[in-house]
């Protein structure tokens, strides 16, 4: 047992569903992102049936993966989005993304990227600050449309993660302060080109436990209660994203607890749909970055595993410390060492796993597990390193979705002096 469904040993070779990795790397190559397409499936549908009843909207936050593939097969399940740039919101549209299930957050929205979403017809703008508010109500008067508005409040709540991606304390750069949310929303309510939709929070990523979620939605719906009693026109209430996954032994709530605990605080508001936007919970353990070794380093110190994989695919271990399982795809065996699983890029911080106990030769294929989400999505070109392929699994096929890049693409655009 590998510890992740839809990515487990048959026969002690790793398979992605009934496809050997083994067999994905000798068609596409290392380094290369593999994705469970029913891993996906399986997490969307967990999240929209704990709804039950409830009216409500699931919004992937497309910045965790926004492959059109995997935005696709999202949008065919009936999933909403949420975007922060006009680029993730181009994207959602080419893949088929319904626009009126689009929520746009972000505390830099620009005034060509409202206008495309102001032209596409989206459901939301999740408003950041007073400044924004008044932008967005020029550029809605400009181009003749009214801008549907939330504004994202900081409940000023702890969520227990790591400080980078903490999103919902006050010293923080997101949302309108929990304190000016009312009269902001007053401000708003008398702008010419704006129409008030909902309220809107996110407090952070890779959150482990419920309190923080049932803490901000508690806050949340009090102001809720407030701005209703002012008469103002709330259809829907954002609580954002950030469930955790398991990336080691870390227990997160399951989806159907997180659900109903948002559920039963906002129970004496059934007219308001409920929207959430699950990043990582919905693509994070669908994906595992598939790598080859190309050395093994022995040293009077320590023990190198050099691989073809590096920070420049995976910057979640360099950024965050975070940790991956990294499972060897043969299984075998012999007595392992402990290994640093190291990349080729110049930089000590350069590593995909440390400490690992593995029986590791030369050439061997190593799988990097929970790797879907914030993996190629944060990938860059450092050490002119073209981006890894990228490919899907559905059943016992093994589909490309994104062909790996070329030298010659990464510096397309560039020119020498005349
Ligand atoms: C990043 C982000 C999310 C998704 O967070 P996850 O931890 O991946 O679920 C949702 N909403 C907003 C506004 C975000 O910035």
């Amino acid at each position: 047992m590998s510890g992740f469904p839809w990515f487990d040993y048959r026969r002690g070779r790793l398979h992605a569903e009934s496809v050997a990795l083994e067999h994905i790397a000798r068609e596409f190559g290392t380094p290369c992102y593999v994705y469970s397409r029913a891993a996906i499936v399986a997490a969307y549908r967990e999240f929209d049936a704990a709804f039950e009843e409830r009216d409500h909207l699931v919004c992937y936050a497309v910045k965790a993966n926004p492959n059109l593939a995997i935005l696709n097969l999202l949008a065919r399940l009936g999933s909403g989005f949420d975007i922060v740039s006009g680029g993730e919101l181009q994207r959602v549209l080419k893949a088929g993304g319904d626009p009126q299930k689009i929520v746009f957050s972000g505390v830099g929205k620009q005034a060509g990227e409202m206008r495309a979403a102001l032209a596409a017809g989206i459901l939301s703008f999740n408003v950041e600050s007073e400044a924004e508010l008044m932008a967005l109500d020029r550029v809605a008067g400009e181009t003749g449309r009214i801008a549907p508005v939330s504004l994202r409040v900081n409940p000023d709540v702890d969520a227990n993660t790591h400080p980078y991606i903490s999103t919902g304390l006050k010293e923080n750069k997101f949302g309108i302060p929990f304190g000016e949310a009312e009269e902001l929303y007053a401000r708003a309510r008398r702008l010419p080109n704006l129409r008030i939709t909902g309220l809107d929070c996110h407090i952070g990523s890779q959150l482990t436990g419920l309190a923080p979620f049932a803490e901000a939605s508690g806050k949340m719906l009090g102001l809720l209660t407030r701005l209703e009693a002012l008469g103002l026109p709330i259809e829907h209430l954002d609580l954002g994203g950030g469930l955790g996954i398991r990336y080691s032994d870390e227990t997160p709530p399951a989806v159907r607890e997180y659900v109903a605990a948002l559920c039963a605080t906002t129970k004496g508001h059934s007219r308001h749909r409920i929207l959430i936007e699950p990043g990582r919970a919905l693509i994070g353990n669908a994906g595992v970055l598939l790598t080859r070794i190309e050395y093994l380093k022995h040293t009077p110190h320590r023990n190198f595993a050099i691989v073809d994989g590096a920070m420049n695919d995976l910057i979640r271990p360099a950024l965050y410390d975070a940790y991956h399982e990294i499972l060897p795809v043969m299984r075998n065996r012999r007595r392992g060492k402990i290994y640093q699983i190291v990349g080729p890029v110049c930089e000590t911080g350069d590593f995909l796993g440390r400490d690992r106990k593995l029986p590791l030769s030369q050439d061997d294929l190593l799988a990097v597990m929970s790797a879907g989400a914030y993996g190629m999505s944060m990938s860059s070109n450092y050490n002119s390193r073209p981006r890894a392929a990228e490919v899907m699994v559905d059943g016992d096929r093994a589909c490309l979705v994104r062909r790996r890049e070329s030298v010659e693409q990464l510096f397309a655009d560039e020119s020498m002096l005349p």
